[in-house]
């Protein structure tokens, strides 16, 4: 056993110049160090997590066919909202983690999901967060023999790499949807195709993501990526384009050679649509400029679309469809799924409130809130007066018990004021 173990630590180490990140994934899988499922505590683990984040309101709205009134108020639910299988995967295998290492030092690389909430019932447990110093991670802290949990969305290679040559056992968490999009990324790869990463170069799961491809191009919207194909029709300005892709892009990317051969990658949390259309108008600008013809030989394009992100959008577009005098979005600030629910509501001229858990509800008729792209604002009288009906949707990361605790807090704020 100990044999098969340094072989894989001389492998790995062998890799650290990160060439092949194929390789270096598969090597780490084979590792006894290695874990990608539980420990088989499930059952304990699904009780407590029913105890901890599950609701009887959320039930009752959901038997009711998605909705409730109590007094002036209706709520109505989105159809699809909330924890996705994978963030309950993920959290149940930190809970397993804690429960099969009971006396270790446990890590986690980032926030396990971007919940409040849940981050802080880890650090009830003793599951510590690496510490960031001046925006880089401080691995130093960490020892061999300490477990260290990556989170659903992932983490990077050179982050991998480190804590497997620390001797730490890590636990990842890492959703399987993202994982397909990485196999997506070494097969762009393989052909020397650029990947066009539609995500925030930022996020996460986009820093994981691009750690697997060798060039690499992150655009954040459509405009930007109109942009892009204009520049491979037409040509441009590259210290422009330079410039205006500043930190997103893989070191020494050419915008003059490096978009010949492009593939198609995503953060899985986007806006759904906007993936779609981004694929779109990179194929049809390749089309356009090799001919239909040498498409292949040119563009790659996977589904990696999460189905999870696409049900919750597609629920939001339905509920915005309803006569709703607002829309309350629960999830973390730094959410990115929750955010584009937000912006389905405001496309559609609903006001909307993106909050991350009840405490930012009152005292009196008020909100603690983030206007999209903003800072957190207080709006004050934000529940209208008389009778009303309150969208309510919730990001992949948040728990039904944070949901229910915000619609009682607005059955709350409506029975006192119709007291008043
Ligand atoms: S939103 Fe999709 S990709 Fe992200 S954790 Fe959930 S199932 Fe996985």
């Amino acid at each position: 056993m100990r044999a098969v173990k340094l072989r894989n630590k001389v492998s790995l180490r062998a890799m650290s110049n990160k060439i092949d990140t194929k390789a270096f994934k598969r090597a780490l899988q084979h590792s006894d160090n290695y874990h990608r499922k539980g420990f088989g505590h499930e059952a304990e683990v699904t009780g407590v997590l029913n105890t901890e984040y599950q609701s009887n309101l959320i039930q009752q709205i959901r038997d009711n066919n998605y909705q409730l009134t109590r007094g002036d108020v209706t709520i109505r639910l989105a159809e699809a909202f909330g924890f996705c299988w994978g963030v309950e995967r993920a959290v149940a295998m930190a809970y397993e983690t804690r429960q099969h290492f009971p006396t270790e030092r446990i890590w986690i690389t980032n926030e396990i999901i971007h919940n409040p909430s849940v981050n802080k019932r880890l650090r009830e447990m003793d599951v510590k967060f690496i510490p960031v110093e001046q925006g880089n991670k401080d691995f130093s802290i960490v020892d061999s023999g300490d477990i260290v949990i990556l989170p659903a969305f992932g983490a990077s290679v050179s982050e991998m790499q480190v804590l497997n040559d620390k001797g730490c056992t890590i636990v990842d968490t890492t959703c399987p949807w993202v994982s397909k999009v990485w196999n997506s990324v070494e097969k762009h790869k393989k052909k020397d195709y650029t990947s066009i990463i539609h995500g925030k170069y930022k996020h996460e799961e986009t820093v994981a993501t691009s750690s697997f491809a060798d060039k690499y191009l992150v655009v954040l919207n459509m405009k930007e990526a109109e942009y892009v194909s204009n520049y491979i029709l037409n040509g441009g300005d590259r210290e422009e384009f330079l410039a205006k892709f500043k930190n997103a892009y893989s070191q020494g990317f050419d915008p003059d050679k490096d978009l010949e051969c492009v593939g198609i990658a995503n953060q899985t949390t986007m806006l759904k649509s906007e993936t779609e259309a981004i694929g779109k108008l990179f194929e049809r600008t390749v089309m356009q400029k090799y001919g239909p013809e040498k498409l292949n030989e040119h563009f790659m394009s996977f589904n990696t679309i999460c189905d999870a992100t696409q049900e919750r959008q597609d629920a939001m577009f339905e509920l915005v469809e309803e006569d709703v005098s607002l829309m309350v979005v629960i999830g973390g600030f730094n959410s990115s799924n929750t955010t584009h629910l937000q912006e389905i509501a405001i496309e559609r001229g609903i006001p909307s409130y993106h909050i991350d858990s009840d405490d930012r509800i009152g005292p009196g008729n008020k909100v603690e809130h983030k206007p999209l792209g903003k800072d957190v604002e207080v709006k004050e009288n934000w529940l209208p007066e008389g009778q009303i009906v309150v969208g309510v949707t919730s990001g992949a990361s948040t728990p039904d018990k944070v949901v229910a605790d915000a619609i009682e807090k607005i059955f709350e704020l409506k029975s006192l004021a119709a007291i008043g």
